[in-house]
């Protein structure tokens, strides 16, 4: 491991899933990894296994997730690499992947903005960047619209107080998220991003106050579905 993170640190142009050199034309991830990606394609479905999630939660307009995660597979390299190493190259690369999909199926075609989860300011203090919000530049450039990363908040104060209380997980959430300068969003079309969808009480908390703008529909994209 101490060996291939020396390596990199002198030979980026290594695939990010399975470390092979990468030849001239590649970027990122190698030729042989590309086909290897395990691709969901629920974005062609409105009835698909994300969808359901959120059936009974949040009114979405469609959602999906791009790829299956898979405990030692491909996807969790590059998300660790993305997330933990800090090469925010991945989440670019993947978001335009992910927008690159998108737009061929007519469940997302009239998207008007993207809108990232956001990171607890801890974590972009460690981290040095919200994950979220590098796939989200990544889809809005290939789609060519904006990101707006100010209208959607995490309102700290909130989140000190519910720490206090024995919650589930959704009412830890609920109260987390709220909207500054909502009228910039009104009568949209949201796309919302996260990298890894496990439970979905995130996104659900987040969805739910975007729906609270005027006039908007809210769908949704992860890069990766973590199934329970
Ligand atoms: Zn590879």
């Amino acid at each position: 491991m101490w060996l291939h993170d020396f390596l990199n640190l002198f030979f980026p142009n290594l695939c990010q899933a399975c470390g092979n050199p990468l030849v001239k034309q590649e970027n990122v991830i190698c030729i042989n990894c590309r086909f290897k990606l395990p691709a969901t394609n629920f974005h062609y479905f409105e009835d698909n296994p994300i969808s359901r999630i959120f059936w009974g939660r949040v009114n979405l307009t469609s959602a999906t997730s791009f790829l299956f995660f898979n405990k030692g597979g491909i996807v969790q390299r590059l998300i660790h690499n993305f997330k933990y190493k800090g090469n925010k190259d991945i989440g670019y690369y993947f978001g335009e992947l992910i927008a690159k999909d998108l737009v061929k199926s007519p469940l997302f075609s009239d998207i008007n903005v993207v809108v990232p989860v956001p990171l607890h300011i801890k974590k972009v203090k460690t981290r040095g960047f919200n994950q979220s919000e590098v796939i989200s530049v990544g889809i809005s450039r290939a789609l060519n619209i904006t990101t707006n990363t100010t209208a959607l908040i995490r309102s700290e104060f909130t989140e000190t107080q519910t720490k206090k209380a024995r919650y589930t997980r959704w009412e830890n959430v609920r109260g987390k998220f709220c909207l500054n300068e909502p009228n910039k969003l009104e009568g949209m079309h949201i796309l919302l991003v996260d990298d890894v969808l496990t439970t979905g009480a995130t996104l659900e908390a987040c969805a739910e106050v975007l729906l609270e703008i005027q006039n908007v529909k809210v769908s949704l994209v992860t890069l990766a579905y973590a199934q329970a």
